[in-house]
């Protein structure tokens, strides 16, 4: 039994300073092509570098505005971690396919495992559907043949189970950043102890953990004392 890496790369840019944050919106929002003077996905390649370093394999999921570049893709495939679709455009499953697509020819792979871009309360850019609908994306997931599907709820005892067509779904997550979880309840001991009996999934967001001090200290606790690991 073990923890599942969940990283939903939501950023171009990163938040490492207010500039960043402000290109990374603009991008997301028009659709903009990379811009060239500011580091693309600098802070994600970091991060991937620091798993690779501890032999450690995560899921990564893309928005169409945070595609890979190619010094990403060589240091995913380096440390044979997982590329996934975040979900943004959920509104039919025209939008779901065409995202799908997306990511798949970018990445030149198939493309099996997805997570879904938002809380289902606010709208986070102009290409987010902001509703959250599990059953439909079960749905869709399965008709493209996809296998897994790690969802969004913030309570972490939920168990994760098999739907009737197959797919794997975790409907929820241990969330690392305080905002979306229960941390009186829910701590990281709480989370190394019950990874020892069943599979969980660790969600985290690079751009808020990697330059957090009390974040980093934490995710660093999980990781010597958990397994971390691909399913
Ligand atoms: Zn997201």
């Amino acid at each position: 039994m073990a923890v599942i890496l969940r990283i939903d790369v939501d950023s171009p840019y990163g938040k490492k300073n207010f500039i960043n944050h402000i290109f990374s919106r603009l991008t997301s929002d028009l659709n903009l092509p990379p811009i060239l003077i500011f580091p693309y996905l600098e802070y994600l390649n970091d991060f991937i570098n620091y798993l690779n370093n501890r032999d450690i394999q995560g899921y990564f999921f893309f928005r169409k505005c945070t595609l890979p570049a190619i010094e990403t893709l060589n240091l995913l495939k380096k440390g044979k971690h997982i590329i996934g679709l975040h979900l943004e455009n959920s509104r039919s499953f025209e939008t779901f396919k065409n995202e799908v697509d997306i990511i798949k020819s970018h990445t030149k792979s198939k493309v099996e495992v997805f997570s879904k871009h938002g809380s289902g309360k606010y709208k986070y850019g102009l290409h987010h559907y902001s509703l959250y609908e599990p059953e439909k994306y079960l749905e869709w997931g399965s008709k493209l043949g996809m296998k897994i599907f790690l969802g969004n709820l913030e309570d972490p005892t939920i168990p994760f189970y098999y739907t009737n067509n197959n797919m794997l779904f975790f409907p929820t997550a241990f969330w690392l950043e305080y905002s979306w979880r229960n941390i009186m309840l829910f701590d990281i001991n709480w989370l190394i102890q019950e990874s020892k009996n069943r599979n969980i999934v660790l969600l985290i967001h690079v751009e808020n953990v990697l330059y957090n001090k009390l974040f980093l200290n934490e995710f660093e606790t999980i990781i010597q004392n958990t397994k971390i690991r691909i399913i």
